[in-house]
């Protein structure tokens, strides 16, 4: 069976979540026994999202093999089984400097290097590639960033016009388009709709099934709209409504819809219906309406941004599916903690604290004063990189008495480095791509809090960070109370800390946020979530100071 591939572009406006949709329809396909692999283009000139402020971006997706990605993989990753790699995330800046290298190596023979056809070549390459990283695969997912109509996105959308039209029977384009209701004329409006997939035809692509977000299901009679002035069955015009809940609603809605069986008839793939039970038993735990309430407080420095941080979020929810509670963010600016000059008061309320990472200066010292909070009141506390180096920094001021112990990162000539920059990287020039990246083997001491979680003696997780422990300091502190409970694998970085003489304190320097699935959720995680729980029990009275919190 020759491989098929589905390219999903986007119309209208932006985040109307093409990735959420992409990994919902690849989890269908996986759910018919088909092997997937998924692609994500982002039409940008940045080599990747590594460099850019996470308040542009959001979060940095970070896959096994270093590769720093679009957080749309973090989707991926959370909805289905596709092998992610640098291979499953491709910018126009990868693609213009694969094209602009080639040619200063001679590569094009004296040619006139041109969009059409070396750039489009360079893109229809890494499709194929993805289709490549794995035997056997079945269909290949291609979600195009940006929106139709975008000059950017053009040479994306011209390549997979070639593509389909070099595999005509292998391909289909499902374009996801926003149908808003306009409260003033009390009426739900097509024409956006309309003119994205005419701007579709004008490069064209023709759709095959049109997705529409929209508030309420739509009625047959818009859709029948849809269909006659898209050029498109109307069966094949789908609505995904806001979900209720949960974004892991979103597989089921659109499997309601048919659009799995719509697509392997479309494709020819003779396939049993889907097999959705374990992702159904792990959304009716989601959807279940009593549970016990368990908060955690967020203390980071992009907290207004909704996706900086997303797959800590995720992971979070992934936690309290595991221990069936309900989980409630609060989330805390760490510049802002001090404003009214008492921390206890600005943060006070959650039964647990997470500290995510991050990089530079601005709302450190927010965060040593969440760690020291969490410390003297023996609340669960979670640091995730930056926030494992807080951890440490703030042991070394107040348990240790090293007054002005800091991250060389913030500042480089402090009389206690504790986190001083990892030797490999002092000689790093360029700052794309050149930090600590990827997956790492890690060794977990017996008997210590992230054994109880883990449960085996080596683990692997992901990097992404220039500083770590100073291990000059590592007796000192072990003989305050801190432990070293994971140690990189055949060598000395300090991985893991926790706080002996406390219910739940504990760093990584690593991202376990990145491999994290609702149906199987991080152990470290369901770990604070569970501490957090066992405090909520022995605390019962929750203040309201939460509630007014960032
Ligand atoms: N800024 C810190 C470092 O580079 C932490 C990075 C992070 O939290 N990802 O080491």
């Amino acid at each position: 069976m020759s491989t098929k591939y589905i390219f999903i572009t986007g119309g209208v406006v932006s985040s109307l979540g093409k990735g959420l949709t992409s990994a919902s329809i690849g989890q269908l396909l996986e759910g018919r026994g088909l092997s997937i692999a998924m692609l994500k283009f982002d039409p940008y000139l940045n080599v990747d999202p590594g460099t850019m402020n996470p308040f542009q971006h959001g979060e940095v997706y970070v896959t096994d093999d270093g590769g720093e990605t679009d957080l749309d993989l973090g989707h991926y990753y959370r909805f289905t089984n596709a092998s992610l790699s640098r291979i499953s995330n491709a910018t126009s800046g990868q693609i213009y400097d694969a094209v602009i290298k080639r040619e200063r190596k001679g590569g094009y023979l004296g040619k006139t290097v041109q969009v059409v056809p070396h750039v489009t070549d360079e893109i229809k390459s890494r499709i194929i590639a993805a289709a490549k990283q794995e035997e056997n695969v079945n269909v290949v997912l291609v979600e195009i960033g940006g929106t139709v109509g975008d000059i950017e996105s053009l040479p994306f959308m011209e390549a997979i016009r070639q593509f389909r039209y070099e595999r005509p029977k292998d391909c289909i384009n499902i374009h996801l388009t926003y149908v808003p209701y306009l409260k003033a004329a009390g009426e739900v409006k097509t024409k956006p709709t309309q003119h994205s997939v005419q701007a579709l035809r004008e490069i064209g692509i023709i759709p095959d099934i049109i997705l529409c977000r929209c508030e309420q299901p739509l009625p047959d009679e818009l859709k029948g709209k849809i269909s006659l002035f898209c050029n498109v069955p109307q069966e094949a015009v789908i609505d995904e409504k806001d979900v209720e809940k949960s974004v892991y609603e979103v597989p089921l809605d659109l499997h309601r819809q048919k659009i799995d069986a719509m697509i392997c008839r479309m494709l020819d793939l003779k396939t049993p219906d889907a097999d959705l039970k374990e992702w159904k038993e792990m959304l009716d735990i989601v959807l279940e309406p009593e549970k016990p309430l368990v908060r955690i407080g967020i203390v980071g420095k992009y907290i207004d941004h909704q996706d900086a941080y997303k797959s800590v979020f995720e992971s979070l929810h992934h936690g309290a599916i595991a221990n069936g509670v309900q989980l409630e963010i609060v989330r805390f600016e760490s510049e802002r903690i001090f404003e009214g000059g008492n921390v206890e008061a600005a943060i006070a309320g959650c039964d647990g604290y997470l500290v995510p990472g991050g990089f530079g200066e601005r709302g450190w010292e927010g965060k040593v004063l969440a760690a020291r909070y969490c410390r003297t009141n023996k609340i669960p506390y979670f640091g995730l990189c930056l926030g494992m180096q807080v951890m440490l920094v703030e042991f070394a001021r107040h348990a240790l008495g090293l007054e002005s112990a800091h991250s060389t990162e913030v500042d480089p000539n402090t009389l206690y480095p504790i986190i001083s920059m990892l030797s490999e990287q002092k000689h790093v020039q360029n700052l794309g791509g050149t930090m600590r990246l990827g997956a790492y083997p890690c060794d977990i001491a017996p008997g210590s809090l992230a054994y109880d979680a883990y449960k085996k003696p080596l683990i692997w997780e992901r990097h992404r960070h220039r500083y770590e422990f100073n291990n000059e300091y590592k007796q000192r502190f072990e003989e305050h109370g801190m432990r070293f409970s994971g140690t990189l694998h055949n060598g000395v970085l300090c991985e893991i800390s926790e706080l002996k003489e406390h219910p739940w304190m504990l760093g990584v320097q690593f991202h376990p946020e990145f491999k994290s699935k609702p149906t199987a959720p991080h152990p470290l995680f369901v770990q604070f979530v569970k501490a957090s729980r066992l405090y909520s029990q022995s605390n019962p009275q929750k203040t309201d100071a939460a509630h007014s919190s960032c």
